[in-house]
């Protein structure tokens, strides 16, 4: 029988022993980096496919027209399994630092986001092998991500030029994973430090509560992630700038290239590992 449970052991024991989860020699920017983990183990929730959210994530102040709602992707869906995988210490604490991006972030924006693919494909197989059907909208040939890398007065038209027709962090939000924060992460019980992933299933499997109703409920507007912003994308008054921070993550690419980052509004925030106290 699939459960919560066993769909977290599961995870936990892939993330821990896939070799994709640590620096390899090949991709280490210095030596004693090579064998450190990238994310520890994830934590899971579960939605309905019929939660009415997924409709209302249509609107253009949500995601945007383009979403497909899990029904659409699999028109047997039942469940939406949702992960949040936090980044290791290896990873966060290395990104301390007032400007400079850490190792640990660079490796876990490129080669860690290619290994969180493999981590939908991962729970695809899993299902499969208990005789179920599962799709990772995001690992899937028919994901649609609109955004012009370089262009960031683009996003300002976010309906048109900044959406998906599958946003992960919104289908956390409505699986019960944790709310939005003033930075636009989503805020886990494990904190806003960390990357997200579902898969869509056929599988009817018990839906974990939702234990919040406002998108903003888990964060406390200490306003830690604005002061700490150099790309000063983010106020108290008007929330995340995406052209701002678009901007300042571009300079971060020509710093950093082939590899990129920032996340200085994800560490040394009351909300990096976990809900802040209000
Ligand atoms: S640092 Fe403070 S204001 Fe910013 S997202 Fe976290 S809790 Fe909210
Ligand atoms: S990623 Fe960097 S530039 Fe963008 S909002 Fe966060 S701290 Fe600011």
């Amino acid at each position: 029988m699939i459960t919560l449970h066993s769909i977290q052991e599961a995870l936990a024991e892939f993330v821990a022993t896939s070799p994709l989860n640590y620096v390899t020699e090949q991709m280490a920017l210095v030596p004693e980096d090579v064998g450190q983990r990238l994310y520890d183990a994830p934590i899971v929730k579960i939605g309905a496919a019929d939660d009415p959210l997924w409709e209302a994530l249509k609107a253009p102040q949500a995601v945007g027209e383009l979403l497909r709602t899990p029904k659409e992707w699999m028109a047997e869906a039942r469940s939406v399994v949702s992960y949040f995988a936090p980044f290791s210490d290896f990873v966060v604490d290395g990104n301390r630092d007032a400007t400079a991006v850490g190792n640990g972030w660079l490796y876990a924006r490129v080669e860690g986001q290619a290994f969180l693919t493999e981590v939908n494909h991962f729970l695809e197989r899993w299902f499969a092998e208990q005789g179920v059907k599962a799709l990772s909208p995001y690992a899937s040939a028919e994901f649609k991500y609109v955004f012009e890398a370089g262009t960031c007065e683009a996003v300002e038209n976010k309906s048109l030029s900044f959406t998906s027709n599958w946003s992960e962090r919104h289908v956390a939000y409505v699986c019960g994973l944790g709310t939005f924060g003033l930075s636009k992460g989503l805020i886990t019980e494990r904190g806003v430090a960390g990357r997200f992933g579902s898969v869509v299933t056929a599988a009817p499997l018990e839906v974990t509560p939702r234990p919040y109703s406002d998108i903003y409920e888990y964060c406390s507007m200490c306003g830690a992630c604005a002061r700490q912003c150099p790309g000063e994308a983010i106020t108290l008054a008007e929330g995340k700038s995406h052209p701002k921070c678009c901007a300042y993550v571009n300079v971060m690419r020509e710093w950093y290239a082939p590899r990129f980052g920032c996340g200085k509004c994800q560490v040394g925030v009351p909300c990096e590992r976990g809900i802040p106290k209000r």
